[in-house]
C-alpha cells in the first residue's frame, strides 16, 4: 500500500448517515492529499462534509446511524508503515495510538470539547500518558511548558485552572496546547477560530503557524472563511455537499479560480476597494441533505447550468498541474 510521499491520502471517501427520513450522503467520494508539513484548507459553507471527512479521518464517525461505507486513508504512520485507517478497529490499539498521538484534532468551541470537572492540567497531562512515555511529573512540566509556549501567562498557576476560569482565547490556546503536547504529525483544526474575536483569531493563526514551522507537522484547516484560509493555507480544497468542486494552490484558487461555485463565494466577500457595491449572494438555498439534485450538485443554484449538469455528475479534470476542478464547463 502505498501513500506516494503523502502524509495522508483520501480516496473516494463515502461516510453516510442512515436516519428514520433517509440516507444522508455527507461526504461523497472526498479525495484530498496532504504531505509532511503542508497546509490543506478546506472551504465550504456549514453542512458540505468538512467536519465529517475530518471525523472520519479520526475514526470518530458516531455509529449507527453513521458510516463509512467506501473508500480509504492512507495514512504513513510514525513506524513508516502505510495504514488504510478505514480498515482499522476505531477503538483498536493502533487507532487509538494514531488518534490524539499522530494525528489531533482541535475544535471550534474548546468549551464543548474541554472537560468542565477537571483542569486543563489533568487533561493535558492525561494525553501525554496515553500517547508518551512519561510519568506524571514528566508529564506535568511538558504540560506547563506547551501551556508557556503558545502564549498562557503564568503557566504554573493556570495548570490548576478549569476550563471556565479561561478566556475564549486562552482556553483555544490551552487546547492547541493539549492537541500540540504529544507532537502530532498531522494537525486538524475544525474552525479554530470561528468563535473567538478578531484580534484574538489573527493571534491564533500565527501561534499555529509558528509551531507548524517549530514541530514540522502538517495542518488540515478547516473554515468557511477563505480570509483564513489566504492567510494560512498552501494548497486548498473547496467542498460544496459532500465533494470536491476544487483544488489548487492558494495562490492560484485566488487568482484564477474556476468553479462557478468558487466564483460566486469570492464575489460575495466584501472588499474595501468595492466600497458602496452590492455584494452577489448565491440564490437558492444549500438543497435538503436527504435529496440531493441528480448531476452537479450544484446545478439549481449555477447560472451556466446546462442540459448535462442536471443529469450526470461531471468528472474531476485537471486544468493545469496541480488544479482540478469538478464542472462540465472545463470537460
Ligand atoms: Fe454549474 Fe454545470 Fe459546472 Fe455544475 S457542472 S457548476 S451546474 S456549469
Amino acid at each position: 500500500m502505498e501513500t506516494n510521499s503523502y502524509l495522508i491520502k483520501v480516496k473516494d471517501l463515502c461516510t453516510y448517515f442512515y436516519t428514520d427520513e433517509g440516507t444522508v450522503r455527507a461526504v461523497d467520494g472526498v479525495e484530498l492529499k496532504i504531505r509532511s508539513g503542508e497546509t490543506l484548507g478546506v472551504v465550504g459553507e456549514s453542512g458540505c462534509g468538512k467536519s465529517v471527512t475530518a471525523l472520519s479521518i479520526m475514526q470518530l464517525i458516531p455509529s449507527p446511524p453513521g458510516k463509512i461505507i467506501r473508500g480509504s486513508i492512507l495514512y504513513q504512520n510514525n513506524k513508516g508503515e502505510s495504514l488504510d485507517i478505514v480498515q482499522l478497529d476505531p477503538r483498536g490499539k493502533k487507532m487509538r495510538s494514531i488518534r490524539g498521538g499522530e494525528i489531533a484534532m482541535i475544535f471550534q468551541e474548546p468549551m464543548t470539547s474541554l472537560n468542565p470537572i477537571y483542569t486543563i492540567g489533568d487533561q493535558i497531562i492525561e494525553a501525554i500518558m496515553t500517547h508518551r512515555n512519561m510519568t506524571r511529573q514528566e508529564a506535568r512540566e511538558h504540560a506547563i511548558r506547551m501551556l508557556d509556549r503558545v502564549g498562557i501567562p503564568g503557566p504554573k498557576q493556570r495548570i490548576n485552572e478549569y476550563p471556565h476560569q479561561l478566556s475564549g482565547g486562552m482556553r483555544q490556546r490551552a487546547m492547541i496546547a493539549m492537541a500540540l503536547s504529544c507532537h502530532p504529525n498531522l494537525l486538524i483544526a475544525d474552525e479554530p477560530t470561528t468563535a473567538l474575536d478578531v484580534t484574538v483569531q489573527a493571534q491564533v493563526l500565527e501561534l499555529m503557524k509558528e509551531l507548524q514551522q517549530e514541530f514540522g507537522m502538517a495542518i488540515m484547516m478547516i473554515t468557511h472563511n477563505l480570509g483564513v484560509i489566504a492567510e494560512t493555507a498552501d494548497n486548498v480544497s473547496v467542498m460544496y455537499l459532500g465533494k470536491i468542486m476544487e483544488y489548487a494552490s492558494a495562490h492560484d484558487l485566488f487568482h484564477n479560480p474556476l468553479h462557478p461555485y468558487l466564483k460566486a463565494l469570492l464575489r460575495s466577500i466584501p472588499s474595501l476597494a468595492g466600497k458602496g457595491q452590492k455584494l452577489e449572494v448565491i440564490k437558492g438555498m444549500v438543497p435538503d441533505p436527504l435529496s440531493f439534485p441528480q448531476g452537479c450538485r450544484f446545478a439549481p443554484r449555477c447560472r451556466y447550468a446546462r442540459k448535462i449538469c442536471k443529469q450526470e455528475d461531471p468528472p474531476a479534470v485537471e486544468i493545469e498541474k496541480g488544479h482540478q476542478v469538478k464542472c462540465w464547463l472545463y470537460q
